[in-house]
Parts: C-alpha cells; structure tokens; sequence
C-alpha cells in the first residue's frame, strides 16, 4: 500500500517539535510542522522540514492540497506509551483562504458552567477533589513548604460551605509501590492545620475500605487518601483505576494545576466519570486566569524574563513569547550560548554548542517580528562553579578563558530593570544567575525586586515555571507579585500555548 496520500487540509497552526524521540530509537533534533484538519475536522500534525523544497509558504488560514508520506512513528508519551505517526509533506498546492478561520485557542470564558464561583448545592455527596500535595519533606516528615496545601484551601472551604462531603485524593514523590517514606500519612496533622479542619486518613485510594470510609465521613470533616502513586495504574492513566476512584464519589474537582500536564487516571481520565458534575478548582482556575493576562489579555508592553540553566528547555516558550512579548529579556546560564552564537568569547561558560544557530535563527526572527531581545552586557563569572571561587566581571561577550559566567554583572542589572520599569506586563521564568550560591544570587535578587516595585505601580507579574518560584521565595518576594505560579512544568506547558489534558478532560 502507498504511504503517499493526497488530501485537502485547513492549516489551523504552525509548530515546531524538538529532540523527537522515534520508536526506532532515533531521535529528530527539529521539525517544523503544521497542525492541520480535515474536511471531516479530524485533526493531524504533518511535518515538512524534510521536505526538498525546503519552506512552505502556508500559513494558519489557508486551505491546501497536501500530498504527504508517512515517515515514521515518535513517541508521544513514554508513560503510558504512546505513539504517533509522523508525516512529510512532499508537495502542495495553496487553494484558497479560508474566510471563516479562527485560530482555535482555548477559551477559558466558555467555562462558567464548571467554574466554583457560584452558589452549588453538594447537598451532602461525597466530592473528590484531586489536589497537588506533593509538598516538600525533611527527614521527620516535616512539610518544609506549605504553600501547595494553603493554595488548595479555598477550594476545601467551597465544598464543605456548599454542603460537600471532601474527599482528597494527592500524590506525594515517586514511590515505587507502597513505600512507607511516601505515605500521606505523615502529613496529616499539618494538612489539618493548615486547613483548620478535622482531617482522617485512609489507608487505601481504592476499593471497598476506602468507599466505606467516604460513607462514614461527616460533614466538615476531610478524608485524605493514601498517595495515589502507590498503584502504578495513577501514573499510566489506567481506566479500570480511574473508575475506581470515581467510586470515591459523585462529584469531581480537579485543582492539582501542578499535574494538569499529565494525563493520569486522577488528573485527567477519572473525569469522563462525572459527565456534568465535574469542577475546575478555585486553584486551576486562578493559574488559568493569571496564564490568560499573560497570553492573551496582556495589557503592553509586555516583558518576558527568562533564565535558567539551558536554551534547549526553553526554546517552546521562547517561540511562543516572539507572538506575545514586546521585550525578551535573557539572562542566566542560557546567555552564553547566545554570546557563543554570535562570536562571543565565553571562558568556560555553560553553552550548549548544538544550540547556536537556533540562537541566530531566534534573534533574526525576534527582529522580524518588532520583539527586542536583552541579552546582558557584563558578567559576574567565577574561576569554577563554587560559592567561594575568585570573581570577576567582563563583559558578557569577553569573559576569560579560566572564568564561567555565573550571575548578571551591575550594568546588566541596571539595564534589565530599566527594560522591566517601562512594562506593564511582566513574566518571569527561571533565575538570573546562580542564585544558590549566596555571591551570585545578586542579579536574581535585584531583578525579583524590580519586578516587585514595578507591581507595586499597577503592572501585572507572573512568576511561574522552574527555580524562578523557589527564588523569589527565597528572597521574601513571593507575596509582592500579582501572581506565583504553584506548577513548574504545567505552567511552562501552559505557556507554551498547549491546552493541558487535566484542563481538556473538564471541558468534554
Ligand atoms: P531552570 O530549571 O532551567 O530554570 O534552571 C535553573 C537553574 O539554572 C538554577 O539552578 C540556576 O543555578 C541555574 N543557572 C542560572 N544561571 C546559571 C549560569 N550562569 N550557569 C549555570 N547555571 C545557571
């Protein structure tokens, strides 16, 4: 059979995929692809990077004639695996516009109907809310960080003032089966004083004990079940596991954004068991909201900030903030593969050498679209990755052969805080520098603070995403900004553009 096909297609959205994983063991380092439906609005992806005519002149709104080939399978998902087939797009002929388009973003204005924000009678049911308090412990089990139990308390509250019977359902760590160092059991006491109510706890998450556990709790009591992780069915996104923890009650809320991103039994199957009684959580809702005055109702200019070690983690989001951002600003360790990229001497820099062209090809594209990018003019390096390690500045395209770029150096800091004082709207994703290290923590610190007085003057912060959170916790100002993310990856995928499988699963 042939593998070529012809099809007429709407191209709805261009993409690009990274570091594909193929089920043959290769890996496909970039793609560019399109997103595309058919007359039947089944929804495809066709890759074109391969193609001999090298670009494609569609764009999300045209109708075309495809004629494609599939290549290949990648894996989409290692856990429970999953995979895809890919497609090259071997020749098209651009038909017509499509004057109807609309570029399908999700809208979360067309979610009222599950939103808590109204008055809901419970009316004595057990409700499940799947919650993220996979809080951080030391070693006597003492919650190091509560912020993941307080930020699930109004949703709790909602509940048991509408008449709601709660019952939690979380995960904690990554326990190979039944691990006792990750058994929610430990945390009980402090989850009920945080949430300054009466909390039992249930051995199982599962099964006969645990339903009738939920029928003997009372109202205004919360009965929180064991790690669901204990059952590798959780992490595989098991149905027959999801509808038995839809047996734990006749309602469901999702409020763990933390593991939106993932499609689990509880953050994402169990929810087809509760067609019309099923909830986005006061949590979700506002990371959605706080997502949305990034991504879409931004007041300009808009600023982005992102840091952190590496490019290659970066780059969806950095492709995303070229169609959202007035200003990039760059900084941390991903600096130096840019200044490699364009001459620059590095020292012994992080850098990521395969990185350099798309490096060139971001910051062409960025001029093309009116989008500035910062990148940092000096550099406080180090003699070696060390707190104590001899410092130095230079400038960041000149640093020494001996020395490694560890933190913004001061014209930098002044420079990115005159950026961020002119910006209305300000993102912040991953660290400035080497904050660990108490000697290079200063540009993280004094960019956390700028981006602090500029909301103190009326301007829209989120910080969200990798170490920039644990930074400005850190620095004592996690409650001076308008918004702190509690997911890593869900909030970069969120940003990133993608519609999360925990959010979707509430929506059909
Ligand atoms: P990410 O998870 O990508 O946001 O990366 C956060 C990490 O980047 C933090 O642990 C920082 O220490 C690290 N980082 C920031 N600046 C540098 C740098 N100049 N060199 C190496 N690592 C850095």
């Amino acid at each position: 059979m042939s593998r070529i096909q012809t099809s007429k297609f709407h191209i709805v959205d261009q993409a690009n995929f990274y570091n594909l994983q193929l089920t043959n063991g290769e890996t496909i380092k970039h793609l560019n692809a399109y997103w595309v439906q058919n007359q039947n609005q089944k929804s495809f992806v066709l890759f074109y990077s391969f193609s001999n005519d090298g670009t494609l002149e569609l764009k999300p709104g045209d109708i075309a004639e495809l004629t494609y080939e599939l290549v290949g399978q990648y894996v989409l998902n290692e856990n429970p695996k999953q995979s895809v087939p890919f497609y090259q797009i071997k020749s098209y002929t651009k038909r017509e516009k499509d004057a109807s388009f609309q570029k399908k973003i999700f809208d979360f204005s067309h979610t009222v109907g599950n939103r808590l924000n109204r008055d809901i009678n419970f009316e004595n049911q057990p409700v499940v809310i799947r919650v993220d308090f996979n809080v951080p412990l030391d070693k006597h089990f003492v919650v190091t960080d509560r912020t993941r139990i307080v930020a699930a308390k109004p949703t709790i509250d909602f509940v048991i003032e509408n008449n709601g019977r709660c019952v939690i359902l979380s995960h904690l760590g990554r326990p190979k089966g039944a691990e006792d160092q990750f058994s929610l059991k430990h945390i009980v006491s402090q989850v009920s004083q945080v949430l300054e109510r009466p909390v039992r706890f249930c051995e199982d998450c599962v099964g006969e004990k645990a339903v009738e556990e939920v029928q003997k709790l009372p109202l205004g009591e919360i009965l929180l079940m064991e790690n669901l992780r204990f059952d590798q069915k959780e992490t595989m996104g098991d149905l027959d596991f999801a509808q038995k923890l839809s047996n734990l009650g006749s309602v469901y809320i999702n409020d763990a954004f933390g593991t939106a991103h993932r499609a689990h039994a509880s953050t994402t199957i169990m929810a087809q068991f509760f067609p019309n009684k099923k909830y986005f959580g006061k949590l979700l809702e506002s990371e959605i909201l706080a997502i949305d005055r990034i991504l879409k109702t931004g007041k300009p200019p808009i600023a982005i900030i992102l840091g952190g070690a590496k490019v290659s983690t970066k780059i969806p989001i950095l492709e995303k903030m070229l169609d959202i951002a007035d200003h990039i600003i760059i900084g941390g360790g991903m600096v130096y593969t840019f200044k490699k990229a364009q001459g620059g001497s590095i020292g012994k820099s992080i850098c990521e050498d395969q990185y350099l062209e798309y490096c060139l090809e971001i910051l062409a594209k960025a001029k093309e679209k009116g989008v500035h990018i910062h990148l940092p003019i000096d550099t406080l390096a180090a003699s070696d990755f060390s707190n104590d390690a001899t410092q130095k500045v230079f400038l960041s395209h000149q640093i020494e052969k001996d020395f490694e770029g560890m933190d913004a150096g001061p014209q930098t800091v002044e420079y990115f805080s005159s950026i961020i004082k002119q910006c209305q709207t300000i993102l912040w994703n991953g660290p400035i520098g080497v904050f660990e290290f108490s000697n290079f923590a200063q540009g993280t610190k004094t960019i956390g603070q700028t981006i602090a007085e500029q909301t103190k003057q009326g301007a829209f912060s989120l910080v969200g995403g990798g170490d920039s959170v644990a930074a400005v916790k850190q620095f004592g100002l996690a409650n001076q900004m308008s918004y702190v993310s509690t997911g890593g990856g869900a909030m970069l995928e969120s940003l990133e553009g993608k519609l999360l499988p925990g959010i979707k699963a509430l929506l059909t």
